[in-house]
């Protein structure tokens, strides 16, 4: 084939046996699209510059477009980071319950809104809201969209146009351009910073709470930060404690939202929900995706008063949960109550895990690949709670040439695989790995390692995509 003219037309080409499979596999307009746009592209190379084109070729090219058209951008990948809440990866995994609960309610209708006693129409709140309840002690709870809309609805219904105490040691950005003074003002509270970027005291917030009657008093976590050297900062309770003096409520964005305590797994020791609330919180905002290992959402507890207002604001519609989350999340919840939590729930047993059962899985990887070192490494929890809090892991690490170049090759596979380099290794924590991806990530570790064997040269990297 070179001459253009020799080209075959679209018709030709729909009657071969290769373009039956693919109106087959792809469906007939998604085919006829493919082929012309391929066959339009070669007559436009051609115009550059003539070459020569086989039909291999020709067909290579259409097999090639019709699978980039199908390929999902949102993609399954295999954690070997050791970053347990890793935000770009998605947070958390969610337990064979979670799934379990989303299969059934999505796959058929539910009582979603739906009340079977009395055959009317029933409440989307109530679903998640007895489990938190009886889990929290809370009075009353809501679940919206996320976290940053549970802080924006909050303060939309409480705050709007009253002032809002916050120290500055908490005038946060957590990333992904959620700013706490943004969101202040987007939800029309006035914002009254108090202390300094290091230090705040309690006289700050009484001095504040005098000259402000109406006001309300926002605490929030530092979530990826910390504050160390000269600093510091009144605890919970004891703001709590005077702004109820002051006939005021306090608002806990409590971020991350741990229900069980991390200090015995050796981590720094992160609030919990129920100590928020024994502290005296009036309100408290936090995320079903990080450390409480559920679906993304944002989660209000507190006094019953206030979720009634928070509830009737007309933004609570806006960012409501949908089936899915809450059906999620309910299965997560009970975890908890059942006392399951470090043994169903995917963080959890990710958190939990010994260091010898690392070790183990670790050296299983290495002796299937017959290939790598075991050594000791370090884990992190990510996801905007413990910053700088590590635990200690075991790693595999493999001595490659170009480790870049084989981090990058495991990012092109399916699934894909996210590692790391160390001390020029590419290094992968089985923390994070969940055990039904072993063989997957073993197959593409061995299909890599052999090539490098081959070829006696670094991975080379073909048609790395480019974002
Ligand atoms: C993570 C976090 C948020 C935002 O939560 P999303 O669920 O990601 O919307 C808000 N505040 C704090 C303190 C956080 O740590």
């Amino acid at each position: 084939m070179n001459d253009l003219r020799r080209l075959p037309s679209v018709d030709r080409l729909l009657q071969t046996p290769q373009a039956r499979q693919w109106i087959e596999q792809y469906g007939r307009p998604l085919t006829l699209n493919a082929v012309r746009s391929v066959l339009e592209q070669i007559r436009q190379d051609w115009k550059q510059s003539p070459s020569t084109l086989n039909e291999e070729r020709l067909f290579g090219l259409i097999e090639e477009t019709l699978a980039s058209w199908i390929q999902l951008t949102l993609q399954p990948v295999i954690n070997a980071t050791g970053v347990i809440l890793h935000t770009n990866l998605g947070r958390a995994p969610l337990s064979q319950s979670a799934l379990q609960a989303i299969q059934t309610c999505a796959s058929g209708y539910s009582t979603l809104e739906f009340d079977l006693t009395s055959g009317k129409r029933g409440k989307r709140e109530i679903h998640a809201q007895q489990l938190l309840s009886r889990l929290t002690g809370a009075e009353d709870a809501f679940v919206v969209n996320n976290n940053a809309a549970a802080v924006l609805l909050a303060l939309s219904a409480l705050a709007r146009r009253r002032p809002v105490i916050i120290s500055r040691t908490q005038l946060i950005e957590i990333g992904g351009g959620f700013r706490v003074p943004d969101v202040m003002k987007q939800s029309g509270a006035k914002l009254i910073e108090i202390g300094t970027t290091n230090r705040v005291h309690l006289s700050d917030y009484e001095t504040a709470l005098q000259n402000h009657p109406a006001a309300l008093v926002l605490h929030a976590h530092h979530s990826n930060f910390r504050l160390i050297g000269f600093a510091s900062e009144p605890d919970l309770a004891s703001v709590a404690a005077l702004a109820h003096h002051y006939q005021t409520m306090v608002i806990d964005d409590l971020g991350s939202g741990a229900l069980l305590d991390t200090s015995p797994f050796g981590l720094a020791h992160e609030p919990t929900v129920q100590e928020s609330l024994e502290a005296g919180s009036d309100l408290i905002c936090f995320s079903g995706d990080k450390l409480l290992g559920g679906p993304q959402a944002g989660i209000l507890v507190g006094k019953a008063e206030l979720l009634a207002r928070i509830k009737k604001h007309p933004l609570a519609r806006a960012v409501r949960a949908d089936k899915l989350c809450l059906a999620a999340l309910s299965a997560t919840l009970l975890h908890y109550l059942k006392d399951e939590a470090l043994t169903e729930i995917p963080v959890w047993r990710m958190i939990s895990a010994s260091q010898e059962e690392i070790r183990q899985r670790a050296m299983k990887w290495q002796v299937q690949l017959g290939y790598g070192e075991v050594i000791p490494g370090l884990s992190t929890v990510g996801g905007g709670s413990l910053p700088e809090e590590t635990l200690p892991t075991f790693l595999l690490a493999l001595a490659v040439p170009r480790a870049d170049h084989f981090l990058a090759r495991l990012r092109q596979g399916t699934p894909a695989i996210i590692a790391r380099i160390e001390d020029e290794r590419v290094v992968l924590d089985p923390r994070t790995v969940l055990a039904h991806q072993d063989e997957d990530l073993m197959t593409k570790l061995q299909q890599l390692l052999t090539e490098i064997k081959d070829t006696n040269t670094p991975l080379r990297i073909p048609n790395e995509k480019s974002n």
